[in-house]
């Protein structure tokens, strides 16, 4: 038998079944599967003398406690999305201020000087896309907190 062999064989073993036969003898005799069974076996009876927590009551009570008080600090979370949401609001009046603001800009009068008044409307047209899309890209990507926003809108408000 090899080791290869040996030790396919005996981690195929149940948790209770004791090598036999040629396997046995092959694991008390061989120098380099002898320190490794009784290594794993060490290992097996520091196990088994720990409480198996996993299955009591007890660890899902531990578990569900310490969610319990994970979800006490959700405000936390959401200071911090809020503190994300700034660069957003600051895009959002600066795309939105350019629009009534290009009035004035000079690069809108040489251009004008270039295409004339007939360039106001897709000027606005284009500032108005792009803060469209800025507002596409802000919901799509804050659905989750615009969500619990309007959550916390209806159900802070008085009842009717
Ligand atoms: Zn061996």
């Amino acid at each position: 038998m090899t080791c290869s062999e040996a030790l396919s064989r005996y981690f195929d073993l149940d948790r209770e079944e004791e090598p036999t036969g040629e396997l046995a003898a092959h694991l008390r005799t061989c120098s380099s599967c002898a320190p490794l069974v009784s290594r794993m076996e060490a290992a097996q009876k520091a196990a088994a003398v720990q409480p198996s927590f996993l299955q009591s009551a007890r660890f899902t009570d531990l578990v569900m406690a310490r969610i319990q008080s994970e979800a006490g600090a959700v405000p936390n979370r959401e200071t911090a999305e809020e503190g994300a949401l700034l660069p957003w609001i600051v895009a959002g009046v600066i795309i939105l201020a350019a629009i009534p603001l290009s009035s004035f800009s000079d690069s809108l009068s040489w251009l004008s000087a270039i295409f004339g008044t007939q360039l106001d409307f897709p000027l606005h047209l284009v500032l108005g896309l792009a803060f469209t899309v800025y507002a596409l890209l802000f919901i799509g990507s804050h659905l989750q907190g615009i969500a619990r926003l309007l959550h916390l809108k209806t159900s802070a408000a008085p009842p009717r």
